[in-house]
């Protein structure tokens, strides 16, 4: 259907009309969401292929809007990069993360955590400064921090990043090149790229059992890792037989709804204290 608002904007699609509206009030909404307390973070377990250990967890964000409800980070997160919002946004991720990262290291030795990083906030000087005053605060080891970046946005620019990625290692951290796999890296910059994760995206485990070029696509990935001294990890896996797939591929670590969803903090260490127990 075709409507004409007043200011001339004709809208042929009630549904784009309605994406417009929901985003307009995820915008408005966004604002007030960090004094009044709405974001909370989830963690999903990184298992380790070979053991079946849970070596670390990622950080992710959840937004409980009192107006809105439960908002996905898939529509809130583009929109608070367009608006500049995701800055304030990720210094609330890191702190809230780098505490609890804290509380588990003294209890599991050798945990870790990885955080998502927009690239809004790599593109300014004043993410070193976030991490310096996180690490400080919190009192992590930083060596069990990871920062996880897209390929995509990495790649679009190496020569603009290189010198931030290096600053960033030069902390001690690790990081990580999320849904990797996708972007067409150039290969000499990756080798060049002070990067210790490939997180081999969603797309591929999703067909790796039908698709023949997209298994071969993750080993690939999993020589090139090796060749370059870095740890793989498979995204959003669903099924035993996914599993089985990357493992025989050689593939590091997995994340996904198999071994669990994202959870509160409170269940990840019920997760690790009954594995301890085993
Ligand atoms: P991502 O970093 O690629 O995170 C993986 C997404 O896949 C998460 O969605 C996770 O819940 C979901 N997932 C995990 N296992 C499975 C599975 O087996 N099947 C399926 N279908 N999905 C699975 P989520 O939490 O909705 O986050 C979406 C995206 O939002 C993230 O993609 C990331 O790009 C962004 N995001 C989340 N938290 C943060 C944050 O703190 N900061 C920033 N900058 N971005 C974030
Ligand atoms: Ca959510
Ligand atoms: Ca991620
Ligand atoms: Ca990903």
């Amino acid at each position: 259907a075709k409507r004409q608002l007043g200011n001339g904007i004709a809208f042929f699609d009630d549904g784009l009309h309605q994406d417009a509206i929901r985003g307009y009030e995820i915008e408005r909404h966004l604002q007030s969401a960090i004094e009044g307390k709405e974001f909370f973070l989830e963690y999903q377990p990184k298992v380790c292929l070979q053991s079946g250990e849970i070596k670390g967890v990622e950080a992710l964000l959840r937004w409980r809007s009192d107006v809105l409800g439960l908002v996905s980070p898939a529509q809130f997160i583009p929109l608070a990069e367009a608006n500049g919002s995701i800055v304030e946004i990720g210094r609330w991720v890191m702190f809230e993360a780098c505490a609890q990262l804290k509380r588990w290291q003294q209890r599991y030795p050798g945990f870790f955590l990885s955080v998502n990083i927009s690239m809004v906030q790599v593109q300014r000087d004043d993410l070193l400064a976030l991490v310096d005053d996180a690490i400080a605060i919190s009192g992590i080891e930083p060596g069990w921090l990871e920062l996880e970046l897209t390929e995509t946005a990495v790649m679009a620019s190496p020569e603009e990043y290189i010198t931030m990625l290096k600053a960033l290692k030069s902390r001690g951290l690790r990081l990580a090149l999320d849904d990797f796999g996708v972007a067409y890296s150039s290969l000499a910059y990756l080798a060049r790229l002070p990067v210790d994760t490939l997180k081999v995206d969603k797309s591929f485990v999703d067909r790796c059992l039908e698709s023949r070029p997209d298994r071969l696509i993750i080993r690939t990935i999993v020589q090139l890792a090796a060749n370059l001294g870095m740890v793989t990890v498979a995204e959003g896996v669903e099924t035993e037989e996914q599993r089985k797939v990357l493992e025989a591929e050689g593939v590091d670590r997995y994340q996904g709804y198999l071994f669990s969803r994202p959870v509160a903090a409170s269940k990840i260490e019920a997760l690790l204290d009954k594995s301890l127990q085993v």
